[in-house]
């Protein structure tokens, strides 16, 4: 039985501080220790007695290790990437609290020791059963594990969870449809479940939102912030001089305003390239950046880094965050940064989730095209007045509940679920419940329990051309793809009066869909295929949408 941990104290020594990038996970899980504590305590009470199995948990750290080059270590005092680096502090954190048994590795050597490699023999495949219930690791991880436990991998692959920023659709994660598609990147193809893969932004419906956490202020903080907020004070988004590149004139127009702040790193070898009328205060440790934060009114992204946690940062501490819209959107068909990733997703600005989920008045995505509009934005900056403002998903309390619930109930191994490609043979247990524009389904009690419950499944036809992702979306749901074995049945296009004079079975990522030009109705044939993401001007697709709780978009209303 898993207790709840109040007190972070033997995660940091459990930590260790072998490299400056683990220093920068351990202050960080420190700062936010009280927070930790407190959310614990709310989730305690809010699951009551409910029981919550332990399990014995590993952490490898892929990226993190000599062995696939540990780019980030000495980048941490420098400016380099700490988006990761945050996300797994805040992962450590989160396991260690629900009261799971932990191990933590950052190097080959410890991930051998911890998967029972039998000593003295390198890197020959442990023995005996896995001494683990999940494994949560990287890309750099999967493939050290790989090397490491030859076929031993295959019979595991249940249990490994993999952190991966941007997000891995199936199509791309399928190793035979993505070689013969051209789905194949440098990444994909690990024929995992698409929902081991976690993200820092619920970017995808078929990956798992992992997320990180974002500290609130108390109310003497936020009297204070409101009290001590410069109105003509801007801080700009970019550790690195590069992100500032070609922004000259921006930084200009808005100097007329404003006073600009940075924080990009610089040392004596390397000065900061920024106009000489910035106030740079170079790489500043977490808390001190959070008090630039709470004093300036703007935070101001030019479109690079993506999707990073420091514009929620600075939206936790009252700041209006200043963004560009990319039109054409950036994807992996037409930007370097994404080419080779192995998602289609196209992003529309440099935030996707702080326009999409949180917008006006704390975030104002615009072209940066217009200057004009751009000045007249800036004085309505600085005239705005915005409440420091946490998405309830990226709260401490948040991240614990997501976490738990996929822990308790998510992508069990054989027994419960089956995972892994194979011909879908199924019979669909279920009785059609016709309610009104949409269809819920019954579930008979003999039929296994499923994750979200079904009770939350509505299915929908997309029109041609829409992805299930956009089909959910436009009716106020989101598409959910552990629920499309359940409609990958006849029956399923019969009742939303989808005729089909006959069925086959298939594999491509649209399916269960009908094409416009037939009557022929499409069913999946390979599980790993189900994907939310996808859409073609030939198919009308089958969506299974469920709803989901208010700031918690991975949770349904009953999944807690
Ligand atoms: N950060 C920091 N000091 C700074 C600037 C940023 O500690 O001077 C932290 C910030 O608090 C955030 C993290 O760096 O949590 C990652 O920021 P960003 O959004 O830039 O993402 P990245 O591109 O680094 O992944």
């Amino acid at each position: 039985k898993a207790v709840f941990q109040f007190d972070v104290g033997p995660l940091l020594e459990q930590v260790g501080a072998r490299k400056e990038s683990l220093n920068f996970m351990k202050k960080r899980i420190r700062m936010l220790a009280a927070q930790w504590a407190s959310a614990a305590r709310r989730l305690h009470d809010k699951l009551q007695k409910r029981r919550r199995e332990q399990k014995r948990i590993l952490v490898h750290v892929g990226f993190l290790t000599e062995e696939s080059g540990d780019v980030f270590s000495p980048k941490v005092l420098k400016g380099g990437p700490l988006g990761e680096m945050v996300q797994w502090a805040d992962i450590l954190a989160t396991l260690h609290v629900l009261g799971h048994s932990l191990k933590i590795s950052v190097s080959l050597k410890e991930l051998q020791q911890f998967l029972g490699a039998p000593p003295g023999r390198g890197s020959c495949p442990p023995t005996g059963p896995l001494p683990f219930d999940l494994i949560y690791t990287d890309y750099h991880g999967l493939k050290q594990m790989k090397q490491h436990m030859s076929l031993t991998l295959k019979k595991h692959k249940c249990h490994v969870r993999v952190i991966d920023t941007f997000g891995t659709e199936p199509a791309y994660n399928h190793e035979t449809y993505a070689t013969q598609n051209g789905y194949r990147t440098n990444w994909g193809y690990w024929n995992l479940n698409a929902l081991q893969y976690m993200t820092m932004f619920p970017h995808t419906p078929d990956n798992s939102f992992m997320g990180f956490v974002v500290e609130e202020v108390n109310e003497t903080e936020r009297l204070s912030i409101q009290k001590n907020k410069v109105n003509n004070m801007a801080v700009v988004y970019g550790k690195d001089a590069s992100m500032w590149k070609g922004k000259d004139k921006f930084l200009e127009l808005l100097h007329h305003h404003m006073e600009i702040h940075g924080t990009v790193y610089y040392d004596s070898q390397r000065p900061p390239q920024v106009p000489a009328f910035v106030k740079n205060h170079g790489l500043l440790p977490q808390h001190e950046l959070q008090q630039v934060l709470r004093k300036a009114k703007l935070f101001i992204g030019f479109g690079f880094p993506y999707e990073g946690p420091a514009p929620l940062e600075a939206i936790a501490n009252g700041c209006i965050f200043l963004q560009p819209k990319f039109n054409p959107p950036h994807s992996s068909y037409n930007h370097d940064f994404f080419k080779g990733k192995p998602t289609s997703r196209v992003v529309a600005s440099q935030h996707p989730y702080a326009e999409q989920f949180i917008g006006r008045p704390h975030v104002l995505t615009m072209d940066f095209g217009n200057w004009t509009t751009f000045n007249e934005t800036i004085r309505e900056i600085m005239e705005l007045n915005v409440e420091p403002f946490v998405p309830h998903e990226f709260t401490c309390e948040g991240m614990l509940e997501r976490v738990h619930a996929y822990i308790q109930n998510q992508v069990q191994c054989p027994g419960r679920e089956p995972i892994g490609p194979g011909p879908l043979l199924f019979q669909s247990p279920f009785r059609l419940l016709p309610n009104s524009s949409t269809l819920s389904w019954a579930l008979p009690g003999s039929a296994q329990p499923s994750w979200p419950p079904l009770t939350a499944l509505r299915v929908l036809a997309s029109a041609p051309n829409n992805s299930c992702v956009k089909t959910c979306q436009e009716a106020g749901l989101i598409c959910e793809p552990a629920f499309f074995q359940y409609i990958n049945v006849k029956e399923a296009f019969t009742a939303l009066n989808l005729v089909c004079e006959g069925v086959e079975l298939e594999m491509n990522h649209l399916l269960p869909a009908v094409p416009v030009e037939h009557k022929e109705c499409h069913l999946q044939q390979d599980s790993l295929l189900f994907s939310c993401a996808g859409s073609s001007p030939k198919y009308t697709r089958l969506c299974p949408c469920r709803d989901y709780r208010r700031g918690q978009v991975a949770l349904c209303g009953d999944c807690l």
